[in-house]
């Protein structure tokens, strides 16, 4: 191949799924998406070794995902930034300083969220040939459309899982589901993904009438929505006939950060914490801790089971919402669970704690059986 017909490489953290919105806008503007291996223990211990000790968990993955990628090739390392009050305004500045002090000669590139599409379309022109504003933005619809399609499928795979006859199933069918949407190149060939990957997981085979647990789950959103800093806790609750609804997902994230007002349909997840978060937290205080805090408040609403808490060791605004838990949970009268992840990742401690609290939503609902409310979807 000509070297100049060579395409430039470039590769982005992990944070559960988020590869397939990534990987369709990189290669609608001519640019090779390098997905780096998924994060594993080993990416875990190269990022520990090469950050500092108490700075949170994802830094520490995303620059283990980052120095994999690198020593696999890619031209440059990428990574969502935002101006925010917690430690995430920093990550940016240090990881690349830390990839610099290793002697890695890669480029490092930042896409700030927060200035909307016209941040995405500034961030697109630094990595591509293509400089066509029409073509770019039409990348950036397609990545949005993307996420909205894999949350939707993300939705369904949870109702399945917690009722499936055999384990497994619904997994698999989900699977399936991503290949087609990644295989799809435009966004009417989206539209048909998304429906075959839905009527796929569909034809699992489910037993309707389970009297499944539902749970929300909140936290940090990269620990909500990566499964191994949360060691899929999804796929351990579905086994235990729970259907779990992330209460943070990356498409309430994007409502809230880049669709423009005349777009959204309904009340926006931010929207929605400052309305009912104030009688415990008045102002953001950085991370999702205002989004956490509503999303008890919206759970009891909708009268849900229960809810579950991730969060990273150290996350500061994290911290704070746990400390608001006691008081919310003797208000509300919510069984709350809060967990936090840190580099053990010893699978029997955590799983006894599930166990246990998925036990005491089983008998909460038991006594409260007469009361014959039902979940609101
Ligand atoms: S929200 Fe918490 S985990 Fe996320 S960057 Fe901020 S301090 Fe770290």
């Amino acid at each position: 191949m000509n070297n100049k017909d060579k395409k430039i490489k470039v590769a982005f953290p992990h944070m559960g799924t988020i590869y397939v919105a990534w990987e369709k806008v990189l290669n609608a503007v001519g640019v090779e998406a390098y997905i780096p291996p998924y994060t594993s223990k080993k990416t875990l211990s190269i990022g520990t070794k090469n950050s500092p000790e108490a700075i949170c968990i994802p830094y520490k993955l995303i620059l283990g995902n980052f120095i994999e990628a690198i020593e696999n090739g890619v031209d440059y390392v990428s990574m969502i930034a935002s101006p925010g009050i917690c430690r995430l305004g920093e990550y940016g500045r240090n990881i690349a300083q830390v990839l610099v002090d290793l002697g890695y000669k890669t480029n490092y590139v930042e896409l700030n969220l927060y200035d909307g599409f016209n941040g995405m379309i500034e961030y697109l022109k630094k990595i591509s040939t293509h400089k066509n504003y029409f073509k770019l933005l039409g990348a950036v619809y397609l990545g949005v459309r993307t996420v909205f399609a894999v949350d939707e499928l993300q939705n369904f795979l949870s109702y399945h899982r917690a009722r499936e006859v055999h384990k497994g199933d619904s997994e698999k069918a989900f699977n399936k589901a991503i290949r087609y949407i990644r295989d799809a190149k435009n966004s009417r060939e989206l539209s048909r993904a998304l429906k075959k990957g839905l009527s796929e997981i569909s034809n699992v085979e489910i037993d309707k009438n389970k009297n499944v647990l539902h749970v929300d789950l909140t936290g940090e959103i990269y620990i909500v929505n990566d499964e191994f800093s949360n060691q899929n806790i999804e796929r351990e609750l579905g086994a235990m006939g729970v259907q779990v609804r992330r209460s943070l997902t990356v498409s309430s994230f994007l409502k809230d950060a880049i669709i423009p007002k005349m777009f959204k349909k309904g009340e926006t997840h931010l929207e929605r914490a400052y309305r009912l978060a104030k009688p415990y937290l008045m102002r953001d205080i950085g991370g999702d801790a205002l989004e956490c805090i509503s999303d008890v408040l919206y759970a009891k609403e909708r009268n849900v089971d229960g809810l579950i808490h991730v969060s990273p060791f150290t996350c500061m605004p994290e911290i704070m919402s746990q400390n608001i838990f006691p008081k919310m949970r003797e208000d509300v009268n919510l069984p709350i669970l809060s967990l936090i992840m840190d580099e053990q990742t010893g699978r029997a401690g955590y799983i006894t704690r599930l166990e246990a609290f998925v036990d005491l939503m089983r008998r909460k609902k038991m006594k409260a059986k007469n009361t014959q409310v039902s979940v609101k979807q």
